[in-house]
């Protein structure tokens, strides 16, 4: 069995943002050699996501929205994390958009379905932060 690792490594200038990392996701896999197997993409932080949707902006925005309705940012006084901290908000909206993301591979591609994109969601940027890509297989 093979294996392959990198990191990916961001700097939002934005507290939020949403990044398609399909394409890097797709050169580590060409980088890999492999053509059966697993991908897994996480984020190394407590406070950024991993997932798979569609590339739209509405569909962005909408989440957005939605993330700020179920944990706001403001007013950072009322979390009880926020002691020397402001970022209880993106630990919430981290957990409700996932760590990771697992993809198969087929015949050296990733076997998405219909619409299917690998994003990273950024919930508390302005700062260096990474994702983890292994893949695993022949
Ligand atoms: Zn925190």
């Amino acid at each position: 069995m093979k294996s392959f690792r990198k990191e990916l490594w961001f700097e939002v200038p934005t507290r939020r943002a949403f990044i398609n990392i399909t394409p890097q996701v797709r050169e580590c896999l060409k980088e890999s050699g492999i053509k059966e197997g697993l991908v897994l993409v996480n984020a190394m932080h407590i406070t950024a996501s991993v997932f798979i949707n569609d590339d739209e902006s509405g569909l962005h925005h909408d989440y957005d929205v939605w993330l700020e309705k179920l944990a706001p940012h403001e007013p950072v006084s009322m979390y009880k994390h926020n002691v020397g901290e402001d970022n209880a908000d993106a630990h919430m909206k981290r957990q409700i958009m996932g760590r990771e993301v697992v993809v198969a591979v087929t015949d050296g591609k990733l076997d998405f379905g219909t619409w299917e994109q690998i994003f990273y969601g950024e919930f508390d940027g302005r700062r260096r932060k990474r994702a983890l890509v292994k893949i695993i297989g022949e």
